[in-house]
């Protein structure tokens, strides 16, 4: 076991949406029962919410639409993910800020770093939302970016439907193997998208821990978020 003093949680859109496109609350409810049993546990989190349930811009892109201009729909719909977790996490009597990288002052705080950490310091969640605040950029860089900013001990990647760093796509080819621990140089150099390449090499540069595992079985979240093994390890 390892006892963290403070972490970031990754979440991607896929699993707000419970598969569909928005918000199932009854999913998000019980991402914020895991949270606050971690929160409980004197562990600090931050989060960093996707919006792939939403809209990508990429996707849109190949629709028709501008990419930039999709881009930031992709954004505002991570907002609308930040906002239903506050939502949950409040029911629970557990203190938490939204803190967007594009000024929406009525829905949430401006995203300051040196804020984010005395929040955390004093037991509240910071749900980091609207990615970058920049088009071209993916949420899981984002999240590496925000863990090393607010100086957390890792980073974790929450997946639904894949537990791991796998040699190869799992879902398409049925000799993948799953690694319990891999180096961040083996993971670049062999390709591995389970996240995306250039949150690989942010996190390896500044020898950020990354933790990639699965959302199943229900209790994942606080198990490897208070320290226990699971999932792939991804370090120097
Ligand atoms: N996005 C962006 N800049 C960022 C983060 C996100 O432009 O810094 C946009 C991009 O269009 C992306 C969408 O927001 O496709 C949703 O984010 P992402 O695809 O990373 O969400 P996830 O796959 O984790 O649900």
């Amino acid at each position: 076991m390892t006892q963290y003093q403070r972490v970031l949680l990754k979440l991607s859109g896929e699993v707000f949406g419970g598969g569909q496109v928005g918000v199932d609350p009854d999913v998000v409810s019980t991402i914020a029962h895991d949270v606050a049993e971690v929160v409980r546990s004197g562990v600090q989190v931050a989060v960093v919410t996707g919006g792939g349930n939403f809209f990508r811009g990429a996707e849109l892109q190949q629709r028709g639409m501008d990419r930039v201009r999709a881009d930031y729909m992709g954004m505002l719909g991570i907002v609308m993910n930040c906002l239903a977790l506050q939502d949950f996490l409040e029911k629970l009597g557990i203190e938490t800020r939204v803190q967007t990288a594009i000024t929406m002052g009525q829905v949430a705080e401006p995203y300051v770093p040196r804020r984010a950490i005395r929040h955390m310091e004093k037991g509240r969640v910071v749900i980091f939302g609207a990615g970058m605040g920049m088009p071209f950029f993916s949420t899981d860089t984002v999240a590496v970016q925000r863990a090393l900013e607010s100086r957390c001990d890792a980073v974790f990647f929450a997946k639904s439907g894949v537990d791991g760093v796998y040699s190869a796509d799992p879902r398409k080819d049925p000799e993948a193997t799953k690694y319990d621990h891999i180096t961040f140089d083996e993971a670049i150099s062999q390709g591995l998208a389970v996240v995306d390449q250039t949150a690989f090499t942010l996190c390896a540069e500044n020898k950020l821990p990354m933790v990639v595992f699965g959302m199943e079985p229900e209790g994942n979240i606080p198990r490897v978020l208070k320290g226990e093994r699971i999932g792939t390890l991804v370090d120097a």
